[in-house]
């Protein structure tokens, strides 16, 4: 199979698609490295997640540099290899202090003589399917907590950003003891993936996202869906118009706007419209794109070529039913990358594709409001519940206005906070998720099966307790 390289746009990466009986025969090898791994115990798992981050940290550079290729980033996949080192050190401190706190009993039950003990065990096989957009952390986000919970791990990265696999598979050969293995290629391969594992967890698209439920589903085994989004920024009148302009920029743009927590809808108090309009527009002008220079500049191209074919799609749509580009507003082809610079859209209406459907770009629609009940209605209407983000005076008004808003997390006083928060716990709501939240203490607990001990300590019951006659 062929990669796309998203500067150049050439096909000059090349790499072996997992077989079916390569899946399962890597499926097997960790079957069988689960039993050791688990029977290590919290502490031992942790000391050898210890060794993976420091085995990856030290080879970041090459990790950063193949990640680099897959994503045409340079700074956002530095930033992404230390964040992924953090995510392991993270649990590895986190994990036993958790299993520490686990409920084991005995307790009394309300049966009487009885009591119970509960016995915590991990899934064996743990599975993760991830997207392009974060390749080294969304591979990794959930497969680290399965395996500080005791399961092994099977990842399939996506197909679009393959290149970092090859130094995460040296990586890998330094901490042997470690069952986590990747496996390689597109919707067959993810397919063939849910087939052999315990349980899955998606990051992806709401479409694909269904599939993989539905063969979930077959299996009978746990799905945790991690979806789109269509995140809603608030402004109130008593917000400052530059920080909010400021900060609604860069949750909107950062990593060209290829994030699933980016902020995709503006609805600012009419009060300071125009100076938070001119500031957003000042502030996008001198927005630089990284070419020709890759070392400068601050968004990149597309890592998806139809990606900026449907982003451009939502804003010709726009403009056709009236919204006015304030800047950008055209993918540009440069050097074979594709490109955009951040677009900001004034006079948009709630049936504007670029106001329902996922974008995924640096695009940015404003909208006006009067009176902030509407603003939370409008900020509601969608099928999706990822994220959203409220910019007000005080971090006190906010606070208010947050439990309003239908999301998994909000950020106050900031926006798209849940890329750079990792202990806070969230569920999405909608069609943006499904299952316990990865982010907290969740996101590893979710990978513990609960075994009841159930204890008689007085005498068990014998069959003529059941002898017809006596009752009533
Ligand atoms: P995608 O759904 O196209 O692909 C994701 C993964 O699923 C890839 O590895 C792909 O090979 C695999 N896949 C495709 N079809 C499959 C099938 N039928 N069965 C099993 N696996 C299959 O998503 P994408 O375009 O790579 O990523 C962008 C999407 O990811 C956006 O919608 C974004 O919002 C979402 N995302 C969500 C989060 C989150 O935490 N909620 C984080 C990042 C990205």
């Amino acid at each position: 199979m062929k990669a796309r390289n998203p500067r150049t746009g050439q096909e000059d990466h090349e790499f072996a698609v997992s077989s079916r009986e390569e899946i399962a025969a890597e499926a097997a090898r960790l079957r069988t490295a689960q039993l050791g791994w688990e029977a290590m115990g919290p502490e031992g798992r942790a000391a050898i997640l210890m060794r993976f981050a420091d085995a990856m940290e030290a080879a970041a550079p090459q990790i950063a540099a193949a990640l680099r290729v897959d994503t045409g980033r340079g700074a956002v996949s530095w930033i992404e290899v230390q964040g992924a080192v953090g995510n392991i050190r993270r649990w590895a401190t986190r994990g036993p202090e958790l299993f520490a706190s686990l409920d084991r009993g005995p307790k009394t039950s309300a049966t009487p003589g009885i009591e119970i003990v509960t016995d915590y065990s991990a899934f064996p096989l743990f599975g993760a399917i991830a997207p392009w957009n974060f390749p080294v952390i969304l591979s990794h986000i959930d497969a680290v907590p399965a395996l500080m919970a005791g399961c092994a791990a099977l990842v399939k990265p996506s197909e679009v950003t393959p290149r970092f696999v090859e130094p995460m598979r040296d990586v890998l050969t330094q901490v042997p003891e470690l069952p986590l293995a990747y496996v390689m290629g597109g919707a067959d391969v993810g397919q063939a993936l849910i087939e052999e594992v315990d349980y899955i967890c998606f990051t992806g698209s709401t479409a694909t996202g269904r599939k993989v439920a539905e063969a979930a589903a077959r299996q009978l085994i746990p799905a945790n869906l991690e979806l789109g989004g269509k995140d809603p920024m608030i402004i109130t009148a008593s917000a400052d118009p530059d920080w909010a302009a400021g900060v609604a920029l860069r949750s909107s743009i950062v990593a060209t706007g290829q994030a699933c927590q980016s902020i995709e809808r503006i609805y600012v108090a009419r009060e300071i419209a125009e100076p938070f309009l001119a500031a957003l527009v000042a502030g996008a002008q001198a927005v630089e794109i990284t070419y020709p220079d890759a070392a400068s500049g601050h968004i990149g191209p597309f890592i998806f070529p139809s990606q900026a074919d449907k982003v451009q799609a939502q804003i010709d749509d726009a403009k056709a039913k009236g919204a006015r580009v304030l800047s950008g507003g055209t993918v540009e082809v440069l050097g074979g990358g594709k490109y955009l610079r951040p677009t900001i859209l004034a006079d948009v209406t709630p049936e504007m594709d670029v106001m329902r459907e996922e974008t995924f770009g640096p695009v940015l629609p404003v909208t006006i409001y009067d009176d902030l009940d509407t603003a939370i209605t409008q900020a509601n209407d969608t099928e999706y519940g990822l994220s959203a983000a409220i910019f007000a005076g005080s971090l006190e008004e906010a606070a208010e206005i947050a439990p309003r808003l239908e999301a998994g997390a909000i950020s106050l006083q900031d926006g798209a906070l849940t890329s750079m928060v990792g202990d806070a716990t969230n569920q999405s709501r909608g069609t943006s998720g499904l299952g316990p939240s990865r982010m907290g203490d969740t996101g590893l607990t979710r990978f513990l099966r609960e075994q009841a001990h159930i204890r008689q300590t007085g005498t068990p019951l014998l069959i003529d307790a059941y002898r017809e006659g006596q009752a009533g």
